[in-house]
């Protein structure tokens, strides 16, 4: 067994084609919460909102002011 595999993408699929060939372009979209994804599928770019960690919640609360 290999650990090739080591970071876990959540596998977003494509809105227009349903494929998981995606691949995250951008770590923000236009809102902060979204991510900008490019379809191999279709080859369109498309946003998908970003899963929320509860670890880092309390911790981005810090300093927001700026
Ligand atoms: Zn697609």
């Amino acid at each position: 067994m290999s650990d090739e595999s080591v970071e876990v993408w959540e596998k977003v699929s494509c809105p227009f084609c349903n494929s998981t060939e995606t691949e995250m372009i951008a770590l923000f979209g236009q809102q902060m919460m979204t991510s900008q994804y490019y379809c191999h599928g279709c080859r369109s770019v498309f946003e998908a909102v970003k899963w929320e960690d509860p670890k880092s919640k309390a911790k981005s609360q810090k300093s927001k002011s700026e």
